[in-house]
């Protein structure tokens, strides 16, 4: 399984992946298309938020594979929605 999280630029509205497997390889972590860079505090929480979504499938799995729990694999999505363009019920 490759972990990667999918990270869009709101400067050149573009995407581009980011890999847990060698990570360092990822850095520093910018737009490949417009260069537009994440900071230091934001790669060490890409880092960290990578890694826990990594160590929760692998257990997940590993945990299936012993015959002790079902098996899910868990990705994340994130929808930005601007504030003007959300509709309340109320
Ligand atoms: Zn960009």
């Amino acid at each position: 399984m490759i972990t990667f999280a999918e990270v869009k630029c709101y400067n050149c509205e573009n995407s581009f992946p980011v890999y847990w497997n060698n990570w360092e390889k990822n850095l520093p972590i910018r737009c490949p298309f417009c260069i537009a860079s994440f900071n230091e505090k934001f790669t060490e929480m890409l880092k960290h938020s990578l890694g826990t979504v990594n160590e929760l499938n692998k257990e997940l799995r590993s945990r299936h594979s012993d015959g002790s729990h079902d098996l899910f694999q868990v990705d994340f999505k994130h929808v930005y929605v601007p504030i003007d363009k959300y509709r309340l019920d109320d």
